[in-house]
């Protein structure tokens, strides 16, 4: 069997049983590759107290403006029992057109993919008229801190200045093509405690409920129309998990009452815009009640990259390579885009979303070459600018 180079990456890369924070050698496989095309790489160790080290690497090959940058990570989540897996986890198994193993579509088939395109790229054009670089860390499925918000951070201290970049996340929901990621919702806690009095349900004149004061407060909230959702975002979501009062005494009229609530949140709101309506929209229902309201910190703010010639351009390539037109989304979870996207415009385009995190997680080997094929297309059209 003969396979392109973006497959046998895939393959070398998925024997490397990276669960995070463990490398496995994995960074080792990408760095070779690069260095004898003659990229420049680093090899970054970060660590935090409390946290293992992890590795990252940055590689980059031309200089200057305009600079292209590729985002990814190396290391996977667990497999779980490897028993329930058709071919061991870390054998990179070929079968029916695909390849099989944890990590490949989220996402060390990305990796290769845009590996093996700058390398054909280099091979063909020499180095860029301006920065292709890329930024791979082994930090992105676990807690995410010593990866790539320390990674941005450094290369932007050495000089480097992001013009755009591409993250190798899975982002197509069934064919490769149909889908690019271009933002992500916001993602907001909240914690209610009403605080009322203690009594005696045949004295209420001496007791204060909370019960239905926390029930206007749900009612209010749940109802509060936030936005009408904005071009490329649905409507801002709260929804309530849990109301809480524990009494189990039919005679006594409780003296608190909590609930706890999330918001999914579009490009109208920041953290603190979306508070301030809150606080508003509980004081309106429950004038004059004790009521205390906590928000746990998060760092999942919404962001939205607006479609412009680089979203045009990799657009086109995505259509010329596969026949489709991709719908430009805001949906799923969060990744490290959240993080770049204060650094330059940000996109997501990798492979396919079906099999992530699964047992049996596997790539189409069509889809990779596919992929490369993408990746390629946009690095010649961004250089050729
Ligand atoms: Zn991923």
């Amino acid at each position: 069997m003969t396979q392109s180079r973006a497959v046998a990456l895939t393959r070398e890369l998925i024997r490397c049983p990276s669960v995070t924070p463990a490398d496995a050698g994995a960074l080792d496989v990408v760095e070779k590759a690069l260095k004898g095309s003659g990229f420049e790489t680093h090899r970054i160790v970060f660590s935090e107290p409390g946290a293992a080290d992890v590795d990252n690497l940055f590689a980059k090959i031309g200089m200057g403006a305009p600079h292209l940058s590729f985002a990814g990570h190396t290391d996977v989540v667990p497999p779980g029992d490897a028993s329930r897996w058709r071919f061991d986890p870390f054998s990179a198994e070929v079968s029916d057109g695909r390849i099989y193993g944890r990590g490949a579509s989220d996402m060390k088939g990305a990796v290769a993919a845009f590996v093996a395109a700058a390398l054909r790229y280099v091979d063909r054009h020499g180095a860029p008229k301006g920065t292709l670089s890329l930024l791979i860390t082994g930090d992105e499925e676990g807690v995410s801190i010593n990866g790539t918000v320390k990674l941005l951070e450094w290369a932007r201290k050495r000089g480097e200045r992001f013009d755009h970049c591409i993250v190798g996340e899975p982002s197509n929901v069934s064919t490769l093509g149909d889908m690019i990621k271009i933002g992500r919702r916001g993602s907001l806690n909240g914690r209610i405690r009403v605080i009322g009095k203690q009594g005696h349900v045949a004295y209420p004149q001496r007791a204060e409920n909370p019960a239905p004061i926390i029930a206007r407060i749900v009612a209010a909230l749940s109802g509060h129309e936030l936005d009408k959702g904005t071009t490329h975002f649905e409507r801002s979501n709260l929804e309530f998990s849990t109301i809480d009062i524990g009494n189990r005494a039919v005679n006594v009229i409780p003296g608190e009452a909590r609930a706890e609530f999330n918001v999914r949140f579009n490009d109208v709101w920041t953290h603190d815009s979306l508070k301030e309506r809150i606080l508003k929209v509980i004081k309106q229902a429950a004038p004059g009640a004790n009521v205390e309201v906590e928000f746990p910190p998060s760092n999942a703010v919404s962001f939205i990259t607006k479609p412009s010639h680089f979203t045009e351009l990799v657009v086109e390539a995505v259509r010329q390579v596969t026949g489709l037109t991709p719908e430009l989304s805001t949906t799923g979870g969060t990744s490290d885009a959240r993080f770049i996207v204060n650094y330059c415009p940000v996109l997501e385009f990798g492979l396919t979303n079906e099999t992530i995190h699964a047992v049996d997680e596997n790539a189409r080997i069509a889809d990779i070459d596919g992929l490369c094929a993408v990746y390629e297309r946009v690095i010649e059209r961004y250089f050729e600018q």
